[in-house]
């Protein structure tokens, strides 16, 4: 099964990507993870990235897409894979859709996170991940069980995005609803786009992500 989570910084898409790869054994491909994956290896990709993404910008479409194509290529995405954070303009999901052509791939479902903007600064200001395992937290709705220590491998180092500062936010949301949103009629007049409330509890966003996917393999298996 392959999909696509859409839906604005901070609507969850990661957090629901992580347990989607944990449950079903299928790739997170999150194009933000690995562009910081650069940036901390200091490739030349990183050097030409950074500053555009802690201006909370797009990168350009012609670095992205060949970055993810060269990725659905791997074998781990041949058993099935989740776009975290891709497409991200109408030139990305056109470019998709060829080269999932081209690779005998399809997208079966879009699951968009429909999410209010007065909540996702408040939930991308305070976030925060464990250096070492990833595990993500929050300053107000996600504490450590004990301050300073991750729950899951009881590291001490935690990291802040760049670009989840407040100043920030508000340029990437900004670009998703004027370059990112326009990419949704596409996927609903294909019949593939489905939208769910990502303003519901993690596990509550999960328990429908399942339903839907039960759905879109009942019908794939028909
Ligand atoms: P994310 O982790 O998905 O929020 O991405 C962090 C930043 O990486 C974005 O604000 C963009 O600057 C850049 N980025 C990630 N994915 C894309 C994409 N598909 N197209 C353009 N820029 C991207």
């Amino acid at each position: 099964m392959n999909l696509i989570l859409l839906g604005p910084p901070g609507a969850g898409k990661g957090t629901q990507a992580k347990r989607l790869e944990q449950r079903h054994g299928i790739a997170q491909i999150s194009t933000g993870d690995m562009l910081r994956a650069e940036v901390k290896a200091g490739t030349e990709i990183g050097q030409q990235a950074k500053a555009v993404m802690e201006s909370g910008q797009l990168v350009s479409d012609e670095l992205i897409i060949a970055m993810l194509e060269s990725r659905i290529q791997q074998p781990d995405a041949a058993r099935g894979f989740i776009l975290d954070g891709f497409p991200r303009t109408v030139p990305q999901a056109e470019a998709l859709d060829v080269m999932l052509d081209r690779a005998g791939m399809r997208i079966d479902v879009v699951i968009e996170l429909k999410v209010d903007d007065a909540a996702l600064v408040d939930r991308i200001a305070g976030r925060f991940t464990c250096g070492k395992c990833g595990a993500g937290y929050h300053d107000s709705f996600q504490k450590p069980h004990v301050a300073g220590t991750c729950d899951v491998c009881g590291n001490h180092e935690f990291i802040r995005r760049a670009d989840d500062r407040r100043e920030t936010v508000a340029a990437r949301l900004e670009a998703y609803h004027t370059q990112t949103a326009p990419i949704l009629p596409h996927y609903r007049a294909g019949g593939r786009l489905v939208t769910l409330d990502g303003m519901a509890d993690v596990d509550g966003v999960s328990q429908e992500i399942e339903a839907v996917l039960a759905r879109v393999s009942a019908k794939i298996s028909r």
